[in-house]
């Protein structure tokens, strides 16, 4: 009999974030290790007990909090460590906070000797998965951020709604900044096969009226993060779903496209960022990504944004050296 390598998770950052990921691996049964590290020692401690407790109805697994060393063999490490937006503040606003904790965990983590792939949720996540990048030195394949995996599930959630078609049918994605810049690829947007506007047709929505409701479904996904925050303080379910998503595709070696923040070396006209693209995502991390051919506007848009990301990276830059 052959016995594999446990599939060992780490999670840096017990908050909202980190422990609603911990808690989708657990019910869905993604790991089978799942060590949870937080600066506050006791909330790790409480989480990896209360977590332990649900066991009886859950696939086995091993659940404890630990310290950097459980690093060395894990096969994804994710931080969700980290400062979160306050009401008001944008995700850009985040930047210096965290890319200090960044610089500080990240060495932590490579100090154990660790091989495996980072997964990046905190914010500004373009940018300090770019750091991540910096700090690390694993190839840019093996450093995945969360990038617009939230908004492009919101978008498909909204457009589903609106279209009365399950959102699994929605081939539709955000790409860019996961951030006020981001956009929609409205040019590669689907139902089943059908563009949007066929679409509408099927559902005899006026064209003009369809228009203008897009935008709006666009609107509420760009601010979404702040619709919740001012509603219950954090965002949370959502985006552990997602980093959960990403963990099975690694870890199950799927090959599946999702939209996350990866470093482009020419792809969309853009070098030396990490921004919000489809990408394939197998056992390796990115495998390639997804150049969607955009038009002009949209070509434009996507090029803003890398430029906003560009000139956030460079407030970080000192701390790269
Ligand atoms: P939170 O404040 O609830 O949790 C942050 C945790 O990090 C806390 O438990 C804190 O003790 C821990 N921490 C702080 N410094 C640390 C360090 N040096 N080492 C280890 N642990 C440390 O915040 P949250 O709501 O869980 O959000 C976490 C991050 O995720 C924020 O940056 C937030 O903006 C981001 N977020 C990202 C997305 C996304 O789509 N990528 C969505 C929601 C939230």
């Amino acid at each position: 009999m052959i016995i594999t390598k446990t599939r060992k998770v780490v999670v840096v950052g017990a908050g909202f974030v980190g422990s609603s990921y911990a808690f989708s691996l657990v019910n869905q049964g993604i790991a089978e290790e799942i060590v949870i590290i937080d600066v506050n020692t006791s909330k790790a401690e409480g989480d990896a007990m209360d977590l332990n407790h649900g066991m009886p109805f859950a696939s086995p697994a091993k659940i404890y909090s630990g310290n950097y060393s459980e690093c060395h063999n894990a096969d994804v490490v994710v931080i969700a460590a980290g400062a979160n937006q306050k009401p008001g503040e944008t995700r850009l606003d985040l930047v210096e906070k965290n890319a200090k904790i960044f610089k500080e965990i990240v060495n932590k983590v490579m100090a154990s000797g660790f091989n495996g792939i980072f997964l990046i949720a905190t914010n500004p996540v373009d940018v300090l998965s770019y750091a991540t990048w910096k700090f690390s030195g694993l190839p840019a394949k093996r450093v995945i951020g969360s990038g617009t995996i939230l908004d492009t599930a919101r978008f498909r959630y909204m457009l589903g709604n609106y279209y009365g078609v399950d959102t699994r049918n929605v081939h539709a994605y955000i790409l860019g900044e996961h951030g006020d810049s981001e956009f929609p690829a409205w040019s590669h947007a689907y139902i089943g096969s059908q563009s949007l506007a066929d679409f509408s047709k099927t559902r005899n929505i006026d064209p003009v009226q369809a228009e203008k409701d897009l935008q709006g479904i666009f609107e509420n996904v760009r601010d979404a993060a702040y619709h919740i925050i001012e509603r219950k303080g954090a965002t949370y379910y959502g985006i552990a779903m997602g980093l959960a998503r990403l963990t099975k595709a690694i870890l199950n070696n799927e090959s599946s496209i999702l939209t996350i923040s990866t470093l482009l070396r020419g792809e969309y006209e853009t070098e030396d960022v990490y921004i919000g693209v489809p990408a394939i995502i197998d056992k390796h991390g990115v495998q390639s990504i997804l150049e969607f051919n955009l038009p002009p506007d949209e070509l434009e848009k996507f090029n803003k944004s890398a430029k906003v990301l560009k000139e956030n990276i460079r407030i970080i830059q000192k701390h790269f050296s």
